[in-house]
């Protein structure tokens, strides 16, 4: 679905921000894009989108070069930026100029979401909180029903009953046809909903596993004390004990702690790829 190889990007002037990007996502999952403030998440998702062009290398998304930004390519994708302006209208007013663009666009399932929401067809854009502007835009783009749903940082700016709604809505409606993309540096925000896991830093892709790899390689759990388990890849102190990440050597089942697996591939990104070896 999306093909990103040996990709080289640089903004103006400036340094080159990607080398060599390498990058493979299929439909029907929900891809976690994680990393820094600065690693590249919104450079990546905009070069996906055929908002910015790679220098070299390709970009194959969805079968369509997205530069060339063919018709039947942005019908079939939606990238929610995380900041953005509205105009003065009314949501229906703004339905009725914007969805046109969409031939597949399902009003039963805008109406389901507006409802999650508390947002109605009379509200005005632009009186409307930043919470729930992003609400509006989401509930827009899962209307669409386009095949890549690209959202950066989704979970700024929202409340925490607003966060866990989110969560239920994106796991609502993937589908086997589409994958969402969500880049957060608040690795929490994400927890239960991902299919797979992407870290970049410094435009480089230094992780990507899919949760099924995560659970069959890792274990998480909390401990009073840090005995000489030479087994431990990472360690973090909390309340009463540690968080550790170890090699999963018994074939155990533990829920994944995605925080702590982010801490620990920023710490030492070998010994948590090796892992996997
Ligand atoms: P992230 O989304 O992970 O926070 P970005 O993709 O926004 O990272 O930015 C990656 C790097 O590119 C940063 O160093 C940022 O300063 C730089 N950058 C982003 N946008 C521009 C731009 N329009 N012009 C020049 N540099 C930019």
């Amino acid at each position: 679905m999306i093909n990103l190889g040996q990709l080289k990007f640089a903004y103006k002037r400036k340094t080159v921000l990607f080398e060599q990007l390498n990058a493979k996502m299929d439909s029907g999952k929900i891809y976690g894009l994680l990393g820094h403030n600065g690693a590249g998440k919104t450079t990546m998702l905009k070069l996906i989108a055929g908002l910015l062009f790679p220098k070299s290398g390709f970009c194959n998304v969805l079968g369509f070069k997205p530069e060339y930004r063919n018709p039947n390519f942005i019908k079939d994708i939606y990238y929610i930026p995380e900041e953005f302006e509205f105009p003065a209208f009314s949501i229906e007013k703004y339905l009725k100029i914007h969805s046109v663009f969409y031939p597949d666009f399902d009003k039963v399932i805008l109406n389901e979401i507006l409802n999650e929401f508390d947002l109605s067809y009379e509200s005005k854009l632009t009186t409307l909180s930043f919470g729930q502007k992003k609400k509006f835009l989401l509930a827009f783009a899962i209307a669409t029903k386009c095949r890549i749903l690209l959202m950066d940082e989704p979970t700024n700016g929202l409340d925490i009953p607003s966060k866990s709604k989110l969560r239920q809505i994106i796991a609502k409606y993937i589908t086997d046809e589409r994958s969402f993309i969500i880049s957060t540096h608040q690795v929490r925000d994400l927890d239960n909903i991902l299919d797979s896991v992407i870290v970049i830093e410094r435009g480089q892709v230094i992780f990507s596993k899919s949760i099924e790899e995560i659970q069959q390689k890792l274990v998480f759990k909390k401990v009073k004390s840090l005995d000489d388990n030479k087994d431990i890849l990472y360690s973090s102190r909390e309340l009463g004990g540690f968080n550790v990440l170890t090699k999963n050597i018994h074939t155990e089942e533990t829920k994944i702690d995605l925080e702590t697996l982010y801490n620990a591939i920023n710490t030492n990104k070998e010994l948590v790829n090796n892992a996997f070896n």
